[in-house]
């Protein structure tokens, strides 16, 4: 497998020379907004680790993402009034992914509502940042 490439879109938002609309940062992990969302709430749960995918990053820090994933999960059922929630986690180009550092998309659905297409649609800024401030509002308290 290739190396990890430390310019990625996702490494420069680690580094925080990019921004994003943040909902949940620790020493292991960042969350934040997808600026294009499938559904209303779409977040990224990624670890500050570098790792391209599932397939070379370490379980222990694999298993502290799904920790960090689960309590997303569980915060956007209550902010975003989800009636289920999508998991999606990609791996290399010929599995579906884009970006390369790991990251799992946490989607929160409605009944009966279809994602949209992927990269179909760009949220407005305001519209992230208000987002982001109630879930991570809620994942704090
Ligand atoms: P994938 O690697 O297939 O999981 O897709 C990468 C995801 O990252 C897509 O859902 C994009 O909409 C999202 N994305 C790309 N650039 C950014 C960014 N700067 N901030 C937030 N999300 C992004």
């Amino acid at each position: 497998m290739p190396a990890y490439d430390h310019n990625n879109i996702f490494a420069k938002i680690l580094r925080g020379e990019l921004p994003c609309h943040k909902v949940f940062e620790d020493d292991k992990c960042l969350a934040f907004l997808d600026i294009m969302p499938r559904a209303p709430g779409h977040t990224l749960v990624l670890p500050k680790t570098p790792a391209r995918n599932i397939l070379d990053i370490a379980p222990d820090d694999l298993g502290y993402v799904m920790q960090v994933v689960q309590k997303i999960a569980k915060a956007s059922v209550r902010v975003f009034g989800a009636d289920g929630i999508t998991i999606q986690q990609f791996n290399e180009s010929a599995g579906g992914q884009v970006v390369l550092h790991l990251h799992v998309h946490v989607i929160p659905r409605r009944e009966g509502v279809a994602m949209k297409p992927p990269a179909s649609f760009k949220e407005a800024p305001e519209v992230l940042a208000e987002q982001a401030r109630k879930l991570s509002a809620a994942l704090a308290g």
